[in-house]
């Protein structure tokens, strides 16, 4: 968990990400930034369970589902979690309610350019999605 939580801790901390909320209309970058650190703290761990889901838990915890996930794929699965935890609250709707207007309308178009047509397919799971991307490559 350590390598993921130093990755975002960085990633949250550099200018590009400042940079990046100030263009996609955040009016307090700062308090973003320093928000999202906090929830960064929180993160406690992983769990590994019974099921077919991946879910990040309102108090912290990651768990992931052994039926449908593989070692490999958690390298994927675990900062796209960790971004839910960190972007909004208990669900993909409540993350998209923080979003900045101009940063939900351009998931939402990417969504739509993408031909994502899965129900969940809303601009909190892109997001997790593209900072999920950001910490592969
Ligand atoms: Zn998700």
């Amino acid at each position: 968990m350590f390598e993921y939580k130093a990755y975002f801790d960085d990633y949250l901390n550099s200018d590009v990400y400042k940079d990046r909320l100030r263009n996609t209309g955040y009016d307090d970058p700062d308090k973003v930034v320093s928000d999202r650190l906090d929830k960064l703290k929180n993160i406690e761990g992983l769990k590994s369970i019974d099921s077919r889901v991946a879910e990040a838990l309102p108090e912290g915890n990651i768990e992931i589902g052994r039926r449908m996930y593989s070692d490999d794929s958690r390298h994927a699965v675990i900062p796209h979690e960790i971004s839910h935890i960190l972007n909004g609250g208990d669900n993909f709707i409540d993350q998209r309610s923080r979003m900045s207007d101009i940063e939900r309308d351009m998931l939402m178009n990417l969504n739509r350019a993408m031909d994502y047509s899965h129900h969940h397919r809303d601009a909190g799971e892109t997001k997790s999605d593209i900072d999920a991307f950001r910490y592969l490559i």
